[in-house]
């Protein structure tokens, strides 16, 4: 390329990014991505496979998804209108911060949380204003959020918070209502492993600028379908539908998702078994030597181990078993990120766990 570099003509808040690595190497136990393992019912399987597989491909999808968003809008008993369906729940947030982000403007964040918050703000040149958690117990400073999201366009809350499990208080989110002017985002990911009535969905009618951010990677099993969804004002909606990648759901997604979601009670025992093993799994962790953890209400648990990062390797390399290592990340140091998964591989996890720690 003659005269300027690629990196002098890019756009000035994009100049830092580099392509997402997941650190994802082949094991035969992959507990790294929060993914779901388990099986699921071969009725799901049948309905999955019959809407891929008799979804013609040579016409564009509805752009809005509208079969799937009237069903995704009955279970959560609101309209179509206050539904919008993403390309995961990745393609949302980052429409969000396009649409209600940008220079002069800023997004409020508790970390540690999700790191595509604050990748996707600064793409779109919005400010980003770090409300660290607590050290101990990773819990959040209330006043001190509300105080930071006082001047804020939006605010992103996890619950459960990936990666340290917990859920939101609702008291926190009913101040960031009412004495802010922000949008808030509450990031329900994993809100289908926490106990019944943890989601504010309800909250939705009588508060217009609460927003819920939902994905069918976590639960429904489908992460490589790619398909999330926003459950917002109607007003919220119409600002997303206007400026989106018109055809980012493609009709094999639209299809299996709708599919998934209207055998939603098929797969209430698939997620059972999850939180099921998920309180095993916290169990044996428990019994072994210089592990901490924190109580999770989502697929996943966040340990302490001392040399957590060779800890992870040796898992890897010697196991074949794959966790994520945050132990880089500020406020993780040591910690690693245990997907739950099917018993098989939970024990597989302990056994070498057991082995390395002894
Ligand atoms: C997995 C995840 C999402 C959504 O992921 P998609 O696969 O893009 O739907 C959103 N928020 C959090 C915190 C997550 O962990």
């Amino acid at each position: 390329m003659s005269g300027r570099s690629v990196q002098e003509r890019l756009r000035p808040a994009l100049v830092s990014f580099e392509p997402y690595d997941p650190a994802f190497s082949p094991c035969e136990v992959n507990l790294s991505a929060n993914e779901n393992t388990h099986p699921l019912p071969e009725s799901v399987n049948r309905a999955l496979c019959e809407a891929m597989t008799s979804t013609p491909l040579n016409r564009y999808p509805d752009p809005l998804a509208n079969a799937l968003r009237d069903e995704l809008a009955a279970w959560h008993g609101v309209g179509r209108s206050n539904v919008m369906v993403g390309n995961g729940g990745d393609e949302l947030i980052f429409n969000l911060l396009f649409c209600f982000g940008g220079q002069g403007r800023s997004l409020v964040v508790c970390p540690p949380c999700f790191e595509e918050y604050k990748n996707f703000a600064k793409m779109c040149e919005t400010d980003v204003v770090e409300v660290w958690r607590r050290e101990d117990d990773y819990s959040i400073d209330d006043d001190a959020l509300v105080e930071a999201a006082r001047t804020a366009a939006l605010i992103m809350i996890t619950s459960p918070n990936n990666p340290t499990g917990d859920l939101v208080d609702p008291a926190l989110v009913r101040r960031l209502l009412d004495e802010t002017d922000a949008l808030v985002l509450l990031d329900e990911a994993y809100v289908e492993f926490a106990p019944e009535g943890a989601s504010l969905a309800s909250w939705l009618a009588e508060n217009p600028r609460l927003m819920l951010l939902r994905t069918l990677s976590k639960a429904f099993a489908l992460a490589g379908l790619r398909c999330g969804y926003l459950l917002a004002d109607p007003a919220i909606i119409d600002v997303l539908a206007a400026i989106r990648q018109i055809y980012s759901e493609d009709v094999v997604a639209q299809a299996a998702a709708l599919a998934a979601v209207s055998m939603r009670d098929e797969l209430r025992p698939v997620v059972a078994s999850i939180v099921a093993e998920r309180e095993r799994l916290s169990v044996a962790l428990s019994e072994l030597p210089e592990v901490e953890q924190w109580p999770s209400s989502a697929n996943f648990l966040l340990v302490r181990v001392p040399g957590a990062a060779n800890v992870r390797a040796r898992l890897r390399d010697e196991f074949s078993v794959l966790v994520r290592d945050f132990s880089y990340a500020p406020g993780l140091a040591d910690c690693l990120r245990i997907t739950v998964g099917t018993p098989t591989e939970n024990d597989r996890l302990l056994e070498a766990l057991r082995a390395i720690l002894k």
